[in-house]
């Protein structure tokens, strides 16, 4: 990949941005500049709504068994070319080859979630609902949908929703992060190379005109966002305002709770990767961690030991174990954070800051694992997403004092709770305003057909992402009821 500008893909074919303007796309293991993403204009999203729009009644007509099979071959094409697709992710932001490999076994689930579709049910039927009466309800695909994806997971992401939207007989905008836009641009040279048929998924890049434009043209009909809270929720409000079928998943702040009787040895892993996978940049991420009782020093003293051990360095080495941040505007919020927990009154009892590395590493945006001490709820650093590998530690009397906290939280993506205590468990998913709960699990992340679920500022919409919410979403209920004389 070099210093290229990056093409949108539209109608089955590869073109020129009419953008003046450009972001520099940077290997954050060490600030090279490797692509150039166009910010997109109004006319760019126009083309591809135009494309998406002719394609549908070609698609929505297309045998339900016809549009599975193009998707297996799209699957075959992936799972081919996996290694490659997992390198470029590395390459663009920075998380480690495991880590991508990881995202890209979840992309592929995503997709064989869609390639099962006929199989699900589309539709139910009564006969006889009155003498000689008979009733049906039956799924309809709708038109255009868009996608609007963050830069964390750039192949994952998307693909919670454009299998499922094309399976039920949709055509698709994708809408990349504008900072790791190069996993989807491989991905469109795969489909491409697999002659897929021509406008049903397309690609634009860009940032704010190009998503206004998709939301206020009357020929699109819904979209997914992921990102930040503070962008989802301008975008669901715009929904409401032209009529569109909307899911935004937002920002989070995720509490992980930590009860005395937990077996150690294996929730400190399970803490490691909830917090420092993906080097903390996860909507599924450990944001806070609530000790509760005794566990708290003998928690805190194993942490900090298995911290301290964690390789970081370029993803693309096989012995990283954790990446770079994405960006560098990502580290500087982060070291942000770091000050304003200092200024607050948080004791650093591990500093990432600074850390000595390779070299050539030099110009990357690195920084260690991190470790906040004495932390209160009412700090900025337990209430803020820090997007980052840092662990702020929250000391708690009782499971009650944690559940209270947790609760009074904006957000309520995720929370877990390690014990091994079968009415703790019970307690703490029957009350913990989160959409996804781990039970002995660091990241409660829920498969292709389970709905990704979310609550308060982490999820705006009814219907969620995957699963049969998802099917739900890129669908409309059709109730027939026939006599026939
Ligand atoms: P972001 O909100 O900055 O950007 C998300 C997308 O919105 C990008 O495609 C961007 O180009 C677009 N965008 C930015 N400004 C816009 C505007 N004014 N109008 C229209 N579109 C605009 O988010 P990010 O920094 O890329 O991603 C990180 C965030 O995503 C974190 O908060 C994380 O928690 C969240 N996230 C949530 C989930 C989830 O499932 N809830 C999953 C992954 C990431």
């Amino acid at each position: 990949m070099s210093n290229e500008i990056l093409k949108n893909y539209i109608n089955g074919k590869w073109v020129e941005s009419k953008a003046n303007n450009f972001r520099d796309v940077i290997n954050p293991a060490n600030g090279e500049i490797i692509a150039k993403t166009p910010m997109g204009t109004r006319e760019d999203a126009e083309e591809a709504i135009s494309a998406a729009k002719e394609a549908f009644w070609r698609w929505r007509t297309t045998p339900a068994q016809s549009r599975i099979r193009y998707i297996f071959e799209l699957r075959d094409a992936f799972e081919e070319n996996f290694d490659e697709l997992a390198e470029i992710c590395t390459l663009e932001h920075g998380k480690t080859l495991d880590e991508s490999r990881g995202e890209y076994r979840r992309t592929i689930e995503s997709i064989e979630l869609a390639a099962s579709i006929p199989s699900l049910q589309m539709g139910f039927n009564f006969e006889d609902v009155a003498m000689g009466i008979d009733e049906m309800v039956v799924k309809q695909p709708l038109g255009v949908f868009f996608s609007v994806a963050p830069f964390n997971f750039p192949a994952m992401v998307p693909a919670w929703f454009w299998p499922l939207a094309i399976a039920t007989g949709n055509t698709y905008i994708i809408k990349p992060s504008d900072q790791c836009p190069i996993t989807m641009v491989k991905q469109f040279e795969i489909i491409d190379e697999i002659d897929f048929p021509k406008g049903i998924i397309n690609l634009v890049h860009g940032g704010a005109e190009v998503v206004n434009t998709l939301i206020e043209s009357p020929d699109t009909v819904g979209f997914s966002f992921v990102g930040s809270s503070k962008i989802g929720n301008l975008l669901y409000r715009k929904a409401g305002e032209f009529g569109k079928r909307v899911q935004v998943q937002g920002g989070a702040k995720n509490f992980i709770t930590v009860m005395p009787d937990a077996d150690l040895d294996r929730t400190i892993p399970n803490l490691i990767t909830s917090f420092y996978g993906n080097t903390g940049q996860r909507c599924l991420a450990g944001g806070v961690l609530l000790a509760v009782g005794e566990v708290y020093e003998p928690l805190k003293e194993r942490l900090l030991e298995a911290a301290k051990k964690i390789q970081v360095g370029d993803g693309l080495d096989d012995n990283t174990q954790m990446g770079p941040l994405a960006s560098n505007a990502g580290l500087k919020s982060v070291l942000q954070f770091i000050d304003k927990g200092i200024e607050e009154g948080a004791t650093l009892i591990l500093d990432g800051r600074n850390i000595s590395l390779d070299d050539k590493l030099s110009k990357g945006y690195f920084m260690g694992p991190s470790i906040f001490d004495d932390v209160t709820s009412d700090m900025t650093i337990a209430q803020e997403e820090i997007f980052g590998p840092v662990i702020p530690i929250i000391r708690v009397a009782s499971l009650e004092e944690a559940i209270e906290i947790i609760n009074k939280s904006r957000y309520g993506n995720a929370s877990s709770i390690f014990t091994s205590s079968g009415k703790n468990a019970r307690d703490y998913q029957y009350k913990v305003n989160a959409g996804n709960i781990g039970i002995n699990i660091g990241v409660a992340a829920p498969i292709a057909s389970f709905p990704f679920s979310g609550m308060k500022d982490s999820f705006k919409g009814d219907l969620h992402g995957q699963g049969k919410s998802g099917v739900d979403f890129f669908t409309e209920d059709k109730v027939v009821i026939t006599r026939w004389f």
